[in-house]
């Protein structure tokens, strides 16, 4: 309220700075995911030309990969539409690239399968067909880095969240499982099935961006206490706040998430078309 107050710069808003580390969190998180990936491809490539079995890293890949493209592409996008906005009414001018990339990054989700069907290769074929293999793989390695308290007490927070959200997450699965074994009583369970796999694939990316979030901000905290010095004080510190930014602000979404896979119903699928 005081006219007299010094002009600040928009990153002073809290809005904005929430904003910012929403985009910070979900780039690197997503970038992550993709060395992560393809980490997993270099181990295929050592164990083969070494002639070891690299089996159940083709499954952690494979299981990986519909993340990679369906949830990468559906945030890259969102991410997008917030730095637009982040740009004012400048960001919506074609003299700024924003609104180039969005509409660029948009295809991401159409053309090398829309979301909906990343969604349903998730479950089907990369879960079920699986026998849930390559998903236990994953969540063995969350498990062992929750459980050896990697980061110290700064994360323990964050730690908590991310353990909270792979528990929801495998309840998701489980709801879905229960529901695709109820198709044999009644086939129209198969519905259900379909209202969460988008859902699942989604939640799935948020756990796994967590905890790669989670990995950096850990190393972060190694930096520091070590003396790192200069521009790299803030760096790493940018680190850690966004891995905790995301536990504190998106993970406990997949909680919600849960919550509506479990109580989803078919009656939609009842619906005429002429209503849609
Ligand atoms: C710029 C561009 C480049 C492309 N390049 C190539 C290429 O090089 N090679 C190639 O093979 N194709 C290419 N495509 C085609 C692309 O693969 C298809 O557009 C894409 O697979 C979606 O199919 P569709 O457009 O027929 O949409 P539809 O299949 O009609 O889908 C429309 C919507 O319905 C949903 N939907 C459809 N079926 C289901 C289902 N069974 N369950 C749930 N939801 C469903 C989809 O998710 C989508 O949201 C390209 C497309 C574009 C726009």
């Amino acid at each position: 309220m005081d006219k007299a107050a010094p002009k600040v710069t928009i990153t002073h808003h809290p809005d904005v700075r929430r904003s910012l580390m929403t985009q910070k969190a979900y780039a690197e998180g997503m970038r992550s995911l993709v060395l992560y990936t393809a980490s997993v491809q270099d181990e295929i490539a050592i164990k083969e030309a070494a002639g070891e079995d690299a089996k159940a890293l083709h499954g952690l890949n494979d299981l990986l990969l519909p993340i990679v493209k369906g949830y990468g592409s559906e945030k890259g996008y969102e991410q997008l539409a917030q730095s637009l906005q982040t740009f004012g009414g400048s960001g919506f001018l074609q003299e700024y690239p924003i609104e180039q990339y969005i509409r660029d990054a948009k295809i991401d989700t159409l053309y090398e399968g829309t979301t909906a069907i990343q969604g349903q290769d998730f479950f089907f074929r990369k879960i079920v067909r699986d026998q849930g293999a390559a998903l236990n793989t994953l969540s063995e390695e969350i498990k062992k880095f929750l459980a050896v308290g990697t980061g110290g007490e700064e994360l323990a927070g964050a730690r908590d969240a991310l353990a909270k959200a792979a528990v929801d997450l495998e309840a998701i699965v489980g709801t879905m499982i229960t529901d695709l074994t109820a198709t044999g009583e009644d086939v129209k369970n198969i519905y259900k099935v379909g209202l969460n796999t988008t859902r699942l694939l989604l939640a799935s990316g948020d756990v796994v961006v967590g905890y790669l979030l989670l990995k950096s901000a850990a190393v972060a905290a190694e930096k520091l206490a070590a003396g790192a010095s200069g521009k790299d004080v803030p760096f790493y510190q940018g680190k850690i706040a966004a891995a905790k930014f995301f536990a504190a602000n998106v993970l406990p979404g997949v909680s919600t998430e849960r919550a509506l896979a479990e109580s989803v119903e078919g009656s939609l699928m009842d619906l005429d078309e002429a209503a849609f």
